[in-house]
C-alpha cells in the first residue's frame, strides 16, 4: 500500500513508530504536512496538492491532526475523503470526538455511563450549575482543552462558582462535572482498534495531582479491564465511529464513565506500559480495510 501520514511533526515518537511499522510491512509512507497542503475545492476532480506537485495513488491517510490544528486538518482529511482515500479515521469522527459536549451528547444518547455533566454559556446560574452535578467538589472543564490544560477541581462552591465567572468573563465554553474522587486520580485509557480493545493501561496523576495525563506528569502502567470496561470503550468508539482511539474512563462507584474519546492517541505511554505493538496494530487494521472509495462519509457531513 502507499500510505500518507498527515502530521505536522515527523519526529514524533507515535509518528516515528506508525512509519517503521508501516515500512516494516513492506508499505510505503510519506510524512505530509498538514498545513502545507493546499487544494483546488472547487474542482471537478478533486486533488490535494503539496510541494507543487499533485498528491496521487495513496491508498490509505493516517490522520494525526493535532488540536491546534483541527480546523485546517479536517479540511484536508476531507477532501483525501472525496477523492475516495481511505482514512483511518473520518474527519466527522474526529469533528465529533474533538469537541467534548459534541462526544458526551452522543455518548449519552446511547446509555453510556459518562460523570455528570452540566453546561451553559450564561454563567448568572452558577449556583444552579453546581446543585446540577451534585455540588462540590467538581471539575470545570474549557470545551476544547487537552493534555490536562483547561481542567479544574473546585473543592468549595465559592471557589467553583469564582471559576464558573472567570472562564465566562473571558466567553469560554465550560463544562461542569462530577467530581469522581473514588477514581483516586487514576484513569484508564484502553485503545479500540477496529471494534476491539488491544491494550489498556491506568495511568494515575503525580503527588496532589487529580489528572492523570501523561503531559501532566501522570505515570502508566498495564491494567486488566472488566468486561463493563471494555464494552463501553468498544461501544463508545463505534457510537462516534472512530476505526482507532483511546478510550478514557474512570473507574466510579457505579462502573466506568467515559471522560473522553481521543481520535489521535499518543502511542509512547500504552506501548511501553503494554509492550504492544500498537503502530503495527494500526497498519494491520489498514491492510485489511482500506480500500478505494470506502469512505463512508466521503466529506459530508
Ligand atoms: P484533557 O482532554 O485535557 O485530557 P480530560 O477530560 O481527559 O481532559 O481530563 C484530564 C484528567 O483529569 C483526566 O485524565 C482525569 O485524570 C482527570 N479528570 C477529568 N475529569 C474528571 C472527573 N470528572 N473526576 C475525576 N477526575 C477527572
Ligand atoms: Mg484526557
Amino acid at each position: 500500500m502507499r500510505l500518507a501520514l498527515l502530521a505536522r511533526n515527523a519526529n514524533l515518537y507515535s509518528h516515528k513508530r506508525i512509519v517503521a511499522a508501516a515500512r516494516a510491512r513492506g508499505h510505503e509512507i510519506d510524512v505530509i504536512d498538514t498545513l502545507r497542503c493546499y487544494m483546488n475545492i472547487a474542482s471537478h476532480r478533486p486533488e490535494v496538492r503539496y510541494r507543487g506537485r499533485a498528491l496521487d495513488g495513496i491508498d490509505a491517510v493516517i490522520p494525526r491532526i493535532g488540536a491546534s490544528v483541527t480546523f485546517y486538518g479536517l479540511a484536508v482529511l476531507r477532501q483525501f475523503e472525496m477523492m475516495g482515500v481511505y482514512p483511518l479515521n473520518e474527519s466527522v469522527a474526529i469533528g465529533r470526538s474533538r469537541d467534548k459536549l459534541r462526544c458526551l451528547q452522543l455518548l449519552s444518547r446511547k446509555g453510556i455511563g459518562l460523570p455528570v455533566t452540566a453546561f451553559a454559556h450564561a454563567t448568572s446560574q452558577a449556583d444552579d450549575l453546581i446543585d446540577m452535578v451534585g455540588g462540590t467538589p467538581l471539575v470545570i472543564k474549557l470545551l476544547e482543552g487537552t493534555q490536562g490544560i483547561g481542567v479544574v477541581l473546585a473543592e468549595t462552591r465559592s471557589s467553583a462558582k469564582s471559576m464558573i465567572e472567570a472562564f465566562g468573563g473571558v466567553e469560554a465554553n465550560i463544562l461542569v462535572q462530577e467530581f469522581i474522587k473514588e477514581a483516586g486520580g487514576s484513569d484508564i485509557r484502553a485503545i479500540v482498534i477496529g471494534g476491539k480493545v488491544i491494550a489498556a493501561m491506568q495511568r494515575t496523576g503525580g503527588p496532589g495531582e487529580f489528572r492523570s495525563n501523561l503531559h501532566r506528569g501522570g505515570k502508566a502502567k498495564e491494567v486488566k479491564i472488566t468486561p463493563e470496561e471494555r464494552s463501553t470503550a468498544v461501544r463508545a468508539a463505534k457510537i462516534l465511529g472512530l476505526n482507532v482511539c483511546g478510550v478514557d474512563m474512570l473507574r466510579s462507584n457505579h462502573g466506568p464513565v467515559v471522560m473522553e474519546v481521543n481520535s489521535t492517541p499518543g502511542l509512547e505511554g500504552i506501548e511501553s506500559a503494554t509492550g504492544m505493538d500498537v503502530a503495527g496494530k494500526i497498519v494491520e487494521f489498514l491492510e485489511k480495510n482500506a480500500k478505494p472509495g470506502k469512505t463512508a462519509t466521503r466529506g459530508e457531513g
